[in-house]
C-alpha cells in the first residue's frame, strides 16, 4: 500500500523489526560488515546479493535516509553524499564525463555558479547560461550538439525565481538529454520535480530538508525514466560488474531501474569518496520528520515578512512568489499549492553604510550564509554568498548591490517583523 506524504516522511524506508525493534533508526557507527562466509563475500562483491560491505559506499542508517527521501520524491534510486556540492559535482561528472556542455540558468546558488565557471572547464565540461530560461519555447536554440544536460534550480536563491520545469523538461527530452533540478529550497513538500518531467534531482540536505543548521549533507535521486544507454559511458562494460561466469557488464544491465545513482555510488562515491557519516544521516532522518510543519510555517512567515516589506518605506523592492509583483507569481499559483518556501529578497533603501548598520542591528535574525534553518537568517548576498561573481555576472543573475536575503525560520512572525522594523529605524536615524 502506498502511503501519503506525511506518513512516508515519518515511516518510509525503515522497518523496526529488522533492527531489534528500535523505534528510532539506530546509528550504525561501523566501517565494515562481517561476511557470513566466503560465498557471501563473493556474492556481495559480485553485486549478486544486496548488502553492506564498507560504509564509504553504503550504510544501513544512511540507507534509511536515502529510501525515505526516495519515497517522498517518487524516485527509483537515491544516493546520499557528504554535501550538496558533492551531489552536484558527482551528478555533473556522471553525465558529462569525458567532456561536453551543460545548459544552465543565470539563477543559481553562488557555489554552483562559481564552480561551473572556474572548475569544470578544466575537466572539459563547459556551461552555457541560457538567455531564454524564462521562455522555454526559445530554449531549444541554445542547445548545442554536445550539450549533455540542462541544470536548473526549482526555487532560486536569493530571488525565489521559479521556472516552468514542465516546459524545460519537454525541450530537454526533445533533444534526448536529461533535466537536472536542484530542489534544495523547495524540498519535496513544496515541489516534486519528477512529477514535472525532471530526470535527476539534487539536494543540499544541509538546508531545508534537514532544517536545523547542524548537518552538511547532499543527495542525488533519479526518476528511473531516462534512457541512460544514450550515453556511451553507461554502456561501457566493467569487470567489477561481471556475471558469475566472469563476463563484463554495464550499469544499464546490472541496474536497469536506477543506473544513474548506482553509477554514482559505485564509481564516484566509491573512488572520490564524499561519504555521509552515519551520525549525520541520523540527524537528517530526524530533521525530515518535521519537514511539512517546518516548510509550511517558514512559507507563512516569509509571506508575512514579504507583505510587511512591500509596504515598508525602507525597502525599494521585494521578491517573493506570493506577491503579485513577483515575476513568477503565475507559476507560483500553478505549481506551488503548499507554499513558496522560506527564501525572500528585498532591496535596502539607503546608503551602503546604512545597510551594514541594519545588518548589525537585527537582534533575532542570525547574520550568516546558511538557509532553511529553524532560525531566521539574514545576509547581504551580493557581498557574501554570491560575492565571487564578477559585476556583469551579478547583473545577469539579477543581484543588485543593495539586495538582502532573508531565510524565514520558525519564530513568531510578529517578533521577526518588529525586529526588522527596529533595525531599519536604528540604521537610518
Ligand atoms: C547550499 C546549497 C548547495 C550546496 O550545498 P552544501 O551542502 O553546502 O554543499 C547547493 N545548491 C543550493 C541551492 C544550495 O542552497
Amino acid at each position: 500500500m502506498s502511503h501519503k506524504f506525511d506518513t512516508q516522511r515519518i515511516r518510509a524506508g525503515y522497518v523496526p523489526g529488522e533492527h531489534h525493534y528500535a523505534v528510532s533508526p539506530p546509528i550504525y557507527q561501523t566501517v565494515a560488515y562481517d561476511f557470513r562466509d566466503v560465498k557471501n563475500a563473493l556474492d556481495l562483491f559480485g553485486l549478486r546479493e544486496a548488502g553492506f560491505l564498507y560504509t564509504r559506499i553504503g550504510n544501513p542508517t544512511t540507507a534509511v535516509f536515502e529510501q525515505r527521501v526516495a519515497a517522498l520524491e517518487g524516485a527509483a534510486g537515491a544516493v546520499a553524499l557528504a554535501s550538496g556540492m558533492a551531489a552536484i559535482s558527482y551528478t555533473i561528472l556522471n553525465i558529462a564525463e569525458g567532456g561536453g556542455r551543460i545548459l544552465t540558468s543565470p539563477y543559481l546558488y553562488g557555489g554552483s555558479f562559481d564552480s561551473f565557471t572556474k572548475i569544470y572547464p578544466k575537466f572539459g565540461i563547459e556551461f552555457d547560461y541560457a538567455k531564454n530560461i524564462d521562455d522555454p519555447a526559445k530554449l531549444a536554440d541554445e542547445i548545442k550538439p554536445d550539450t549533455k544536460a540542462i541544470f536548473v534550480e526549482s526555487i532560486s536563491n536569493p530571488n525565489a525565481y521559479l521556472l516552468d520545469i514542465d516546459a524545460i523538461a519537454e525541450v530537454a527530452h526533445a533533444h534526448g538529454i536529461p533535466l537536472v533540478v536542484d530542489n534544495t529550497v523547495a524540498t519535496p513538500y513544496l515541489y516534486r520535480p519528477f512529477e514535472h518531467g525532471a530526470d535527476v534531482v539534487v539536494y543540499s540536505v544541509t538546508k531545508a530538508l534537514n532544517g536545523h543548521g547542524n548537518v552538511i549533507a547532499g543527495l542525488v535521486l533519479e526518476s528511473g525514466k531516462f534512457d541512460w544507454a544514450k550515453f556511451p559511458h553507461f554502456t561501457q562494460k566493467y569487470y567489477t560488474l561481471r556475471t558469475e561466469e566472469g563476463i563484463k557488464r554495464d550499469f544499464t544491465e546490472v541496474f536497469p531501474d536506477d543506473p544513474f545513482t548506482a553509477r554514482i555510488r559505485l564509481n564516484y562515491l566509491n573512488y572520490f569518496g564524499a561519504a555521509l557519516s552515519p551520525f549525520d544521516s541520523y540527524l537528517a532522518i530526524i530533521g525530515l520528520e518535521t519537514l511539512s510543519e517546518r516548510l509550511s510555517k517558514q512559507s507563512e512567515n516569509a509571506g508575512k515578512i514579504a507583505e510587511y516589506l512591500e509596504k515598508s518605506e525602507y525597502a525599494e523592492w521585494v521578491r517573493y512568489p506570493t506577491l503579485e509583483s513577483h515575476k513568477n507569481h503565475a507559476l507560483y499559483k500553478r505549481d506551488f499549492p503548499n507554499g513558496a518556501g522560506g527564501i525572500l529578497a528585498f532591496g535596502f533603501k539607503g546608503t551602503a553604510q546604512q545597510k551594514n548598520k541594519f545588518l548589525e542591528s537585527v537582534e533575532i535574525f542570525s547574520y550568516h550564509v546558511n538557509i532553511g534553518d529553524a532560525r531566521s537568517l539574514i545576509v547581504n548576498s551580493p557581498q557574501t554568498t554570491h560575492g565571487e561573481l564578477i559585476p556583469e555576472d551579478q547583473e545577469f543573475a539579477d543581484l543588485p548591490e543593495n539586495l538582502i536575503r532573508i531565510s524565514a525560520g520558525l519564530e513568531d512572525a510578529d517578533d521577526l517583523i518588529a525586529d526588522l522594523q527596529q533595525a531599519f529605524e536604528t540604521a537610518t536615524k
